[in-house]
Formats: C-alpha cells, structure tokens, sequence
C-alpha cells in the first residue's frame, strides 16, 4: 500500500484527495485523519453500492 503524506479524505463522501477541496463533491471539508484505503475501479461492484460510492476513485475507510 502507497502512503501519501498529503493526502487528505473528504468528510462528507470519504475522497481521498491532495486538493484543497474534494474533486468529487467540491466541499473544502478535509481531514488529515484517516484509516485504510478502498479503491473502487467498478462502482457496479457490492463494495461500491455498500459504500454508497458512485464514482471511482480512492476513499478512506475511516474518516476521523
Ligand atoms: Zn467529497
């Protein structure tokens, strides 16, 4: 697993991003805390749908 230090998760969609804001919904509501990575390359996947991801990308599984 590759860590990148900058990287931040959206509070509202769980986005991991090295923006300032989150590409996927637009909110500036980022944390430096999170834990684990899910990727989703298939949003017709259970994971996605358990998620509620609709797009692909990488999400934290937890946000603090
Ligand atoms: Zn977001």
């Amino acid at each position: 697993m590759i860590i990148i230090k900058k990287t931040q998760a959206c509070r509202s969609c769980k986005y991991l991003t090295t923006e300032k804001k989150c590409p996927n919904c637009g909110s500036s509501n980022l944390s430096p805390s999170w834990k684990g990575v899910i990727v989703v390359l298939d949003i017709e996947s259970q994971l996605a749908k358990t998620s509620n991801i609709n797009k692909p990308g990488k999400y934290a599984l937890y946000v603090g």
